[in-house]
């Protein structure tokens, strides 16, 4: 029997990826580990689209690959609980969940450079209520947030000391397939052939093909998953300030009434800008914030998403998000495209020339349009009513001047059957946001974590 190359071989270098390099070096320094990742060392990681330019449809996207994962230029904001961003609490139970995410901002703070501080901030009962007087339902949590500069600096520093502890880091490295070989594992790159003891994937949203083709290789059963579909609402700081100011990132759940289907709004950016991003060809929306006053702008933005589980025959949520994601591309040149508020009341597009006399300035340089022309009905319905509830808890939301870019898409992936310990095949675990569990950064996070003690309390099993 040949001897494989690595004890362990972690596939994505994310969150969830790289903490599960830190759970298994920072315990046995013996490991032969590497993480393979398709995108680029993390400082070599830039996108020519930034700076409001069109993406230009790198073969392997600057802003969701590469060492540090998607979140990489994200706002870093760490949700320290199980009430949205994944099922962990049910996968694992409330305490052991929590005991993990916990631990994620643990190893956040041993990389954090002394001098830099770093916010927490916790639930508000009267903004609690005044949601809750006006039929919406601010969600609770304590959210841990870095910002998109400090959170670049903490990843830098915990993947330069994966290294200077003899973890094997391989940029550039796209694995393609995997077959069983001699116990372990063997590994088709566009690169050389690694082999593996054992594999952890954690090759996150943007690896969903690639999992999905190895478990119909391998044979594992999968469930198809809900989707969210929507757009990134843009408008001036102030008008979301009582929220921002006391807990940083309001999230709140509607109940439309059309429909009666459940939006959210979440991923608030206080003085934040809009950005896109490719995921593979198809160019969606998006926003982040900086922790630098002199970064911020005078903007926030959030998601406003509508949620849809679809029922049987149809199992490709996935694909059906990205069909109309490719219609707005396709109106839009392209791009994303935005449009004012009170023309997509009054059932008409937007122009250049309305934008440019719009009080709201747009962050990113978006095609503009008719968001009409690229959602359903449904959807469009649920999003309007929710920003008009909205709008009664902070008024100023359902300005004709707001701007809609869209679109947005969330969704889980595929969720492959796994043995309660992430592990979906013998020798194989998948964790993070590609596992269809989770969609955040602390609990793809605690998932590594988990998987790293699983795998030596197992002895590498
Ligand atoms: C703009 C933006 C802002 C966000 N902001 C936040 C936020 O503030 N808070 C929050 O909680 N979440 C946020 N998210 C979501 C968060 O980034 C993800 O939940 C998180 O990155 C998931 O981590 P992961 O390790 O599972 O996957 P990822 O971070 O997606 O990492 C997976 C890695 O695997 C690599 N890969 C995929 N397939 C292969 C392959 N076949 N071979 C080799 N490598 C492969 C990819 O290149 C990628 O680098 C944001 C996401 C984006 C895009």
């Amino acid at each position: 029997m040949t001897q494989a190359q690595y004890d362990v071989l972690i596939v994505g270098g994310g969150i969830g990826g790289l903490m599960a390099a830190y759970g298994l070096r920072r315990q046995n320094p013996r490991l032969r580990l590497a993480i393979a990742e398709k995108g680029r060392m993390v400082e070599q990681r830039s996108c020519p689209a930034a700076g409001g330019r069109p993406c230009v449809y790198c073969p392997v996207c600057s802003i969701t690959s590469g060492f540090a994962g998607a979140g990489a230029f994200s706002d870093g904001k760490f949700n320290l609980g199980t009430a949205y961003g994944g099922t962990l609490g049910e996968e694992l139970g409330e305490n052991l969940a929590m005991q993990y995410i916990d631990a994620v901002s643990e190893v956040l703070d041993t990389f954090t450079p002394a001098g830099i501080e770093i916010r927490e901030y916790g639930s508000n009962e009267a903004l609690k209520l005044k949601c809750l007087q006006n039929n919406l339902r601010l969600l609770d949590m304590n959210v841990k947030h870095l910002g998109t500069d400090n959170n670049l600096l903490i990843m830098k520093n915990l993947i330069a000391w994966l290294r200077e502890n003899g973890v094997d880091l391989l940029p550039n490295t796209d694995v393609r397939a995997v077959a069983p070989e001699d116990g372990g594992w063997r590994l088709t790159t566009n690169r050389e052939d690694l082999t593996a003891k054992r594999l952890i994937l954690a090759t996150g949203r943007n690896g969903a093909e690639f999992v999905g083709a190895l478990c119909r290789q391998l044979g594992i059963a999968m469930k198809s998953n809900a989707v969210d579909i929507g757009v990134r609402v843009e408008m001036k700081d102030a008008i979301w300030r009582e929220f921002s100011s006391q807990i940083y990132e309001p999230k709140i759940l509607c109940r439309t009434k059309t429909f009666e289907d459940r939006t959210r709004m979440f991923c608030f950016n206080q003085g934040g800008i809009v950005s896109a991003e490719n995921n593979d060809g198809v160019v969606t929306a998006n926003g982040h914030s900086f922790a630098d006053p002199a970064k911020k702008t005078e903007n926030c933005n959030f998601a406003i998403l509508s949620s849809i589980r679809f029922t049987e025959p149809f199992n490709n949520p996935t694909e059906y998000a990205r069909s109309f994601s490719k219609m707005a591309n396709l109106i839009g040149s392209g791009n994303v495209l935005v449009q004012r508020f009170g023309d997509l009341i009054r059932g008409r597009r937007t122009n250049d020339h309305r934008l440019g006399q719009n009080t709201v300035i747009p962050t990113l340089k978006a095609t503009a349009g008719d968001l009409s022309l690229a959602l359903p009905h449904r959807i469009l319905t649920n999003i309007i009513e929710t920003i008009y509830a909205l709008d009664k808890v902070a008024p100023g939301t359902a300005n004709d001047d707001t701007l809609l870019y869209g679109l947005e898409s969330k969704y889980y992936s595929i969720k492959p059957v796994h043995d309660g310990d992430f592990r979906i095949f013998e020798g194989i675990y998948l964790i993070g946001d590609g596992s269809g569990i989770c969609r955040g950064l602390s609990q793809s996070g605690a998932m590594g974590l988990y998987v790293a003690d699983r795998i030596l309390a197992d002895g590498q099993r």
